[in-house]
């Protein structure tokens, strides 16, 4: 059985104030930047807890969530924002998926015992293979994904290596995190440069925004002790590093792990099985639809199953 961190009660014996679980959006008034600062601990341990991970993967879906926070966030519009990573390594699929209202999920498939005979780097875990993004804003409205290569050292380097290649926006992304857990702690801070309008048919990445240089050589004074101390307030660390380039921020999202399975929609998956179909997906009588974000389970009886599909 997985052991999971009493955080909470650490929490209440010390009776600290703990600054996370959160984004925080903030621009840089002396330039066209704009940026966020994650953190993420209570919520990671929630999303790992539901799963047995080895420790390398357990990291890779920690970055992977963290980033789904980072990007997700700077969308203009509100949607389901998904990050997907696929290889052909012994990590085959990363998933993270967030939502405007703050609510994170994330899970990866592995096979263990590939997993065993690689080395513990970002390149040889998923192998060869691409990463997308994908905002579903519901009926009626056309799904935006892009796509890149995985490519670079991390799933950090792969998702700015999309951003100014395809995307013809300069972003940089600092990340950090705990080397295991539970408790996990992760932070990461990224700033990129806002769409400008006279850009538009204009894909010179020479162009370096104002002011990029002088912010990203700030950004990478950042410690690790500052990115995840829970105690310093993000504001405190976003105006320490920041406040010759005239940080402002904004409201402060509140992130926690959300599932959005449910009794409704596995019924729903299994009204579009055949009789065929139900019967080999069943076990002594039995289909079970499990989610593989949060590992719940749903069963039905071939009756109920024949039941849904007669009801559809
Ligand atoms: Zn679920």
């Amino acid at each position: 059985m997985l052991f999971c961190y009493p955080r909470r009660i650490m929490f209440e014996e010390t009776m600290q104030l703990s600054h996370n679980d959160m984004i925080v959006p903030f621009q840089l008034e002396q330039s066209a930047l704009r940026g966020r600062l994650v953190r993420l601990g209570t919520t990671l341990d929630d999303i790992l807890c539901k799963h047995q991970y080895p420790p390398p993967v357990a990291r890779l879906v920690a970055e992977a969530a963290t980033l789904a926070c980072v990007l997700g966030s700077m969308l203009k519009e509100d949607g389901i924002f998904s990050l997907q990573a696929k290889g052909d390594g012994p990590v085959s699929l990363l998933v993270a998926d967030y939502t405007a209202d703050g609510a994170l999920r994330a899970y990866a498939s592995f096979n263990n015992e590939s997993l065993s005979t690689v080395p513990d780097r970002f390149c040889e875990l998923l192998g060869t293979g691409y990463l997308s993004f994908t905002l579903d804003r519901g009926a009626g409205f056309e799904r935006y994904q892009g796509i890149v290569e995985i490519d670079g050292d991390s799933l950090t380097k792969s998702a700015q290596h999309y951003f100014l290649q395809s995307e013809q926006v300069h972003t940089e992304i600092k990340y950090f995190a705990t080397a295991g857990g539970p408790p996990w702690q992760v932070a990461a801070v990224c700033i990129q440069a806002m769409p400008r309008t006279e850009d538009i048919g204009d894909h010179d990445l020479d162009r370096i925004p104002d002011g990029w240089d002088e912010m990203i050589a700030l950004l990478h004074t950042l410690t690790p002790l500052e990115a995840m101390d829970t105690a310093l307030h993000p504001h405190d660390v976003l105006f320490r590093l920041f406040h010759e380039g005239g940080v402002r921020v904004h409201d402060t999202q509140h992130i926690q792990h959300r599932c959005r399975c449910g009794l409704a929609r596995a019924e729903q998956a299994l009204a579009t099985l055949s009789e065929a179909e139900a019967l080999e997906f069943s076990d002594d009588n039995i289909v079970e639809v499990k989610c593989e974000f949060c590992n719940s389970t749903y069963r039905f009886t071939l009756a109920e199953v024949a039941a849904l599909r007669g009801a559809d």
